[in-house]
């Protein structure tokens, strides 16, 4: 949330900034800024909007300089406006900030500076913190970084920020508490960002800044000294895994459908070296030294938010068979705040994505704190779920960067079915129902490919449903979390309002709103819940809902009862899930493009949600 991106240096940075704020702008789009140093003095452009607008407006009124600050809003205090837009600065106009989190004891750090005879122009809480800056820097004689970290030990809340100050004009000082922060180590140069992505094409040298770590530049080079430890820490760098074509969109229109169409085989690449179909095993690397004390726990939480969380939900489905452990899934933000049944006999796994979602890291952290056994399930190397956890699983999908997830919410399903195979594997499963079950899954990427190329047809049904203003999801057992995700990924892009169901349970509620205008998608495999589906399509059919039925077997039944059949290829049914999930991210897609939607940024989303 929020895109932070800084350069020090020679160069003129505006259009690496303004580069870089493109690259970032999946993580916040509603307002954009930059601030600029130049002989002495610091000039800021801002503008409600895309990083487009911006760019026009420093057409209009070009600013210059090389050590540059630059923000990509996602609004937390204050509706994304001109004044609201990061960089902000202190009432002298010398000190400028951009800020990614949330200060949550602004309004007193407010009150205490409006006394002091500081005036604020915007709503944020940012403000605030550069303010405070500002009253400690002409006070109280200390250098700029100092200033700044003692600003930093009177903020309750979390932030990323970058700071400078006119009046030391060849530094710039950033630090991180809960809201990430990468610097990148060129030669005679360097780049600070909330990720990765725009500082790939400049150097692939990168220092991860931990938890309470501050970083000051200036002309001598970097230091980066730990504010809780009070110690100045040397950190080697480290390279960045993934190419620039990878966080490119190349030929299609959009990051989404490219990450859509990857799965032929990031499916596969989170599999990689991880499976073996000859004896139906698999081998997790990252958790192998912890695996006795993960399959002798009394019980399993698995922690997340959002798509992740869902993933988690087929998790439990699969652990509870193959390893006999009870498992609760809960929303991060939920565990973090409440009392969960955890001790050193607990296992937490933790999944998310970025690897930095602020409140599923929270919950690890709270866990930890319980003496339970973490593991990180996330896709970005280095994020900070994977520094803090006991041990942890990557799921290797590459870059993600349309706000809606796909590629990464199969990979963790995949993950999830590894550990459940290395779980029954080492219990009972026997390695003639393990092969069968690892070839399916070493094949998935194959099938996964047949579902795009039928995607014309799901295209069809898109046309057929793009006037609804309603859809429910329904599905049972593993398919029921898909039933879930597949309507979060239509609510997310396309704004259409849908529900997810376990198939029975829609008759307790939901099907009051069944009527002949209401698409219903039903997940209908021929496992063993298809007898029992087809009963609660028949209850859908009765009350004239419209039903696209996803099946991996076309029968009499089902193209009578069905408006809509979208084809999945038959294997394995406990691969259904995977790819089902394919078809409704496309089915969610085609409904987002034909009603013109935001595909890559749907309205007040962003990715990587760093504020709790
Ligand atoms: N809380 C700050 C604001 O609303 C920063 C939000 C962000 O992370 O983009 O301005």
């Amino acid at each position: 949330m929020c895109g932070i991106i800084s350069y020090y240096g020679k160069r003129d940075s505006v259009p690496f900034l303004i580069n870089g704020l493109r690259r970032l702008e999946y993580r916040g789009y509603d307002s954009a800024g930059i601030a600029l140093m130049k002989d002495g003095s610091i000039e800021a452009v801002k503008k409600a909007g895309k990083v487009d607008e911006l760019e026009k407006k420093l057409k209009e009124s070009p600013i210059k300089g090389s050590i540059g600050i630059a923000h990509t809003r996602w609004a937390t205090h204050g509706e994304p406006s001109d004044i609201n837009a990061h960089p902000h600065k202190d009432k002298t106009g010398k000190i400028f900030l951009i800020h990614n989190g949330i200060i949550e004891n602004y309004s007193t750090i407010k009150e205490v500076l409006t006394r002091k005879g500081f005036q604020f122009k915007s709503q944020t809480d940012t403000e605030a913190l550069v303010n405070l800056i500002s009253d400690i820097y002409y006070a109280d004689g200390l250098n700029f970084e100092q200033a700044v970290e003692a600003a930093l030990n009177q903020v309750v809340g979390t932030y990323g920020i970058v700071a400078f100050c006119s009046d030391e004009p060849n530094k710039l000082v950033a630090a991180r508490h809960g809201s990430p922060l990468v610097l990148g180590v060129g030669k005679d140069e360097y780049f600070i960002a909330s990720d990765a992505s725009p500082i790939v094409e400049h150097t692939r040298n990168v220092i991860y800044l931990d938890e309470g770590e501050i970083i000051t530049i200036n002309e001598k080079g970097h230091s980066i000294r730990s504010m809780k430890d009070d110690v100045i820490v040397n950190k080697e760098t480290t390279e960045i895994e993934f190419s620039i074509e990878e966080i490119e969109k190349g030929e299609f229109p959009h990051f989404m459908l490219k990450e859509i169409y990857e799965q032929v085989f990031t499916i596969k690449d989170t599999m990689r070296g991880r499976i073996n179909p000859i004896d139906g095993t698999a081998h997790l690397g990252g958790i192998e030294h912890q695996m006795s004390r993960i399959q002798n726990a009394h019980r399993i939480y698995i922690t997340a938010c959002g798509t992740s969380w869902h993933a988690g939900l087929i998790g439990k489905y699969l652990i509870e068979e193959y390893a006999g452990i009870p498992v609760h899934v809960e929303y991060a933000s939920e565990f973090r705040y409440r009392k969960p049944i955890v001790d050193s006999n607990t296992v937490v796994i933790g999944i998310s994505q970025s690897g930095e979602t602020a409140d599923t890291l929270a919950a690890i952290r709270k866990a930890k704190d319980f003496g339970a056994l973490t593991v990180g399930i996330c896709n970005v190397v280095g994020s900070s779920v994977a520094r803090e956890t006991d041990c942890g699983i990557y799921t290797h999908a590459g870059p993600e960067i349309g706000v809606a997830s796909t590629k990464a919410f199969t990979s963790q399903v995949t993950v999830l079915f590894l550990l459940s195979l290395c779980f029954g594997r080492n219990k009972n499963l026997s390695s003639q129902t393990g092969k069968k079950y690892a070839t399916a899954l070493f094949n998935i990427g194959e099938h996964v490919k047949t579902i795009l190329d039928g995607s014309d047809s799901i295209l069809e049904v898109a046309k057929s449903t793009v006037k609804a203003d309603n859809f429910l999801y329904l599905g049972r057992g593993l398919n029921f979390p898909v039933a879930l995700e597949g309507a979060l990924k239509l609510k997310e892009i396309s704004y259409i309002h849908a529900e997810g169901y376990p198939a029975a349970e829609m008759k307790h509620g939901p099907i009051a709103l069944i009527d002949e205008k209401m698409p219903v998608v039903c997940l209908a495999p021929h496992d063993k819940t298809f007898q029992k589906v087809l009963s609660n399509i028949q209850e859908v059919k009765a009350r004239k809902g419209v039903i696209i039925t996803v099946t991996d077997k076309r029968t009499p039944e089902l193209e009578k009862i069905s408006d809509y059949i979208i084809d999945v290829p038959s294997t394995h049914p406990k691969v259904f899930p995977i790819l089902s999930s394919v078809s409704l991210q496309l089915l969610a897609y085609h409904l987002a493009v034909l009603r013109d939607c935001d595909i890559d940024q749907p309205r007040n989303l962003a990715k990587s949600v760093t504020v709790e």
